[in-house]
């Protein structure tokens, strides 16, 4: 038998599962396609250019300061828009490198990437982590999720279990109705966009009543997603909601 022409060997890798694949094909960047020594990393230059927050932050809104204020310091818009979770903190700023991890989780069926992000996420979150009895994901809603047949928060969410051992619940929280996309409204329209598209359904109501609660997403942007889905969370009695995403938008 002769060997395959390349043509007919890339068909015949296309359909090997992606395991297998990393045995044939060498690794390579998650963000940028560089290759690198082992799998899922990111090569050299995509870790030194993604930005991780690092204190000091709002102790609220987790959101980086350019000086260290002292302890128990809230920003500016921690005081004039106290939000309806008790803190968030993000992994990294939603920068180049982070916008391509994100895109990749969500759109390229990369869902070993949710490890890699997860870890980052279990840093900056360990506090919260601690304190949680629960890991509860941004759900899609139903068409959403058809269409990619994968929730990227829900992945997130699922390795944070893993890393941490705090139960996860992706079915906790559903989406009502498909939101628009977030991107070109103003703070106030995000906040109509979201408005009441969160619940908890009631045979989940038990399960979060007197939970501390983690919200789990990939991007924090406004925060007008995040404040919706806690207070259907805190409308079904959870005592207490912490936000941990793998990216936010610089304030
Ligand atoms: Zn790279």
């Amino acid at each position: 038998m002769s060997p395959p022409r390349a043509p007919e060997l890339l068909r015949v890798l296309a359909r090997v599962p992606h395991q297998l694949a990393d045995v044939v094909l060498p690794p390579t960047c998650s963000a940028c396609r560089a290759a690198v020594a082992d799998k899922n990393a990111l090569c050299s230059r995509c870790w030194s250019e993604i930005r991780f927050i690092e204190p000091p932050l709002c102790p609220v809104y987790g959101t980086p300061f350019a000086y260290d204020l002292g302890e128990g310091i809230l920003s500016a818009e921690a005081l004039a828009d106290p939000p309806p979770f008790r803190r968030a903190r993000a992994a990294a700023i939603y920068g180049d490198v982070a916008r391509r991890l994100v895109h990749q989780l969500k759109y390229h069926d990369r869902p070993d990437l949710a490890g890699v992000m997860a870890t980052a996420m279990s840093r900056a979150g360990r506090t919260l982590l601690a304190d949680c009895s629960l890991i509860v994901p941004v759900p899609l809603y139903r068409w959403r999720l058809w269409q990619r047949r994968f929730n990227q928060a829900a992945a997130l969410g699922a390795s944070l279990s893993r890393l941490s051992g705090v139960p996860h619940d992706p079915l906790a929280l559903q989406r009502l109705r498909s939101t628009r996309r977030q991107v070109g409204l103003s703070a106030l329209q995000r906040e109509e966009n979201v408005r009441g598209a969160f619940r908890v359904p009631d045979e989940k109501r038990a399960r979060i009543s007197g939970q501390t609660v983690l919200l789990v997403d990939d991007v924090y942007t406004s925060g007008a997603t995040a404040k919706a889905a806690t207070r259907a969370l805190l409308r079904a009695g959870a005592a207490a909601v912490d936000v941990l995403t793998f990216a936010r938008v610089s304030a």
